[in-house]
């Protein structure tokens, strides 16, 4: 090799070793600005509540209205963004089973029909302690507990929690979410215990109908759950019934000890509890958790989901039967 040849090397080593490092310090810039954004954001709006809360409250009002079983979000106004706004209506409810409106400028973007419990069938006269939260990021939070008292409720009292969703401006967030688990869409936070007193109240992807579902921690009861072809049935397993049933959280699935594991399992009414068989909406069928497409969120989806009013079977040996 000519001296040319290796001096022509050495260069182009240290244009690529510039180029790898401007890209690096463009991302180490962008993520401090994006930082540095988010602390003068918060700033802003801690100095705003504690100092100006009439001018928070005003902007408060602006961003949501709350009327009836109605609630109405401002979002053209671009001031009104990049806050975290919270409400915290008390609802009245007139029917036995009551439907929330929500509309984004007028225009109806979600209904959440709230399903009633078996215990608690008809809710009217009831109220709705409630907690609307429109974060900065523009996605929308709901949840609340029923009290039969306007002032007051109990803290572990009938829960709902409202599906969250984002507003027009990012609704390429909302599209990201379908099919995938309650973590990923907001129902369930990581290493925060849902009250299995409250109930989530879904929307499903396909045909926009709302559906109530109640929830149970498996991980805490060590048992491993398994949908039937279209989930209308649940079917829990305990640990020890069955070997190699995959634990909660266990990331490892051997798909011939699946397959081993699954073949022990009773039939259903609507074909086989499958491991990976999606929770779907229970009005259209579609998948509301795509397992099948997801199948890494499957491990993790710790909460084991019935529809509204309906019990898991427990599995039992067939010579224990
Ligand atoms: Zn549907």
């Amino acid at each position: 090799m000519t001296f040319q040849t290796y001096r022509n090397i050495i260069v182009g080593i240290l244009i690529s070793a510039m180029i790898i490092k401007a890209i690096f310090d463009m991302r180490n810039d962008r993520k401090k600005s994006k930082q540095n954004k988010k602390r003068m954001e918060d700033f802003v709006q801690q100095k705003m509540k504690n100092d100006y809360p009439e001018i928070h409250n005003k902007l408060l009002n602006e961003r949501v209205t709350v009327t009836e079983n109605k609630i109405y979000i401002t979002n053209q106004k671009q001031n009104l963004r990049n806050i975290d706004f919270e409400l915290l209506p008390v609802f009245e409810f007139k029917e036995e089973k009551p439907v929330i409106e929500i509309y984004e400028d007028d225009k109806l973007i979600r209904k959440f029909v709230i399903d009633t419990k078996n215990d608690n069938p008809d809710l009217t006269g009831q109220f709705f302690h409630s907690s609307i939260r429109i974060n900065r990021n523009s996605s929308v939070q709901i949840d609340g507990i029923i009290s039969d008292n306007p002032d007051t409720h109990e803290e572990n009292g009938e829960g709902i929690r409202f599906q969250p969703f984002f507003l027009s401006d990012r609704e390429e967030m909302n599209a990201s979410l379908v099919g995938k688990g309650m973590f990923q869409r907001g129902l369930h936070y990581a290493g925060l215990i849902s009250s299995g007193n409250t109930r989530l109240i879904c929307i499903c992807d396909f045909c926009s109908a709302s559906f109530s579902v109640q929830f149970y921690h498996a991980g805490f009861s060590e048992i491993q759950y398994f949908y039937s072809s279209n989930s209308k049935e649940t079917l829990l397993v305990r640990y020890e019934a069955i070997k190699d049933l995959p634990a909660q959280t266990q990331n490892e699935i051997d798909p011939n000890k699946l397959a081993e594991v699954e073949r022990q399992l009773p039939k259903t009414k609507d074909g086989s509890f499958k491991y990976y068989n999606n929770f779907c909406c229970p009005k259209c069928s579609k998948p509301f958790i795509n397992f099948q497409e997801n199948k890494e969120i499957r491990p993790n989806e710790y909460y084991v989901n019935v529809y509204i009013n309906e019990k898991p079977i427990s599995y039992v040996k067939n010579n224990e039967a």
